[in-house]
């Protein structure tokens, strides 16, 4: 069972999903909670590359092919076996983000980030997303209080954008992805992904 988590920074998926493995292993399973790069060697050094600041110069395309690259370190070096060994894989982001992101954010196109992406992955889909939705301004004040200057405004838009290329996402694929409003208190939040993940066992 592999299910993958997204959202905007900030929107609380690292505290759902230590409850999702508690519900899981309440039924006996093992569990597997990941994130890109998933420790493995290459992918940090891939990772390292990504977020470099002395690389100003990356390309968006440069980008998007690393995020794959290291994806692709981690499907086959983890989540595969894992998988393979009946666990539970619960991933922070997957390729969702980088359609969000790197498609759309940086404008590199939504089909183009999907394909290198199906080759990096062998394919792999998670067979439940979940979108933790909450409006990026809200995200973004939780992130940073600093005061949303001219500057800044950039920065709301590129959120924005991602926000809305994840709501465009879930409408494409209703049955995969499902979204939980994420602006209340985490109690509520649990226990609507508590019913999502009942659903999906029966
Ligand atoms: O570590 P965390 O998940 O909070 O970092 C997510 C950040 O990494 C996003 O805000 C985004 O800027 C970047 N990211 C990205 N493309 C991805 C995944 C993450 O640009 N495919």
């Amino acid at each position: 069972l592999f299910i993958s988590v997204e959202g905007l920074d900030g929107a609380g998926k690292s505290t759902q999903m230590q409850y999702m493995k508690t519900f899981f292993e309440g039924k006996g399973l093992e569990v597997l909670i990941t994130r890109e790069p998933g420790g493995t060697i290459i992918g940090e050094k891939i990772r390292g590359i990504i977020l470099d600041k002395e690389y100003k110069e990356m390309a968006a395309t440069t980008e998007a092919l690393l995020y794959a690259a290291s994806r692709a370190q981690h499907v086959t070096e983890l989540i595969l076996p894992a998988l393979g060994e009946g666990k539970v894989v619960l991933c922070d982001r997957f390729v969702d983000s980088s359609i969000a992101y790197q498609g759309v954010g940086r404008q590199l196109g939504h089909h183009a980030i999907k394909s290198i992406n199906d080759f990096a992955t062998q394919g792999l889909v998670p067979s439940l997303t979940i979108f933790f939705d909450i409006a990026p301004e809200i995200t973004l004040q939780r992130i940073s209080t600093k005061e949303v200057d001219r500057l800044e405004q950039e920065k709301i838009d590129f959120h924005k954008a991602v926000y809305n290329a994840y709501i465009d996402l879930a409408k494409q694929h209703p049955s995969r992805i499902k979204i939980i409003k994420a602006d209340r208190n985490i109690e509520g939040i649990k226990e609507d992904v508590e019913k999502l993940l009942i659903k999906m066992m029966e």
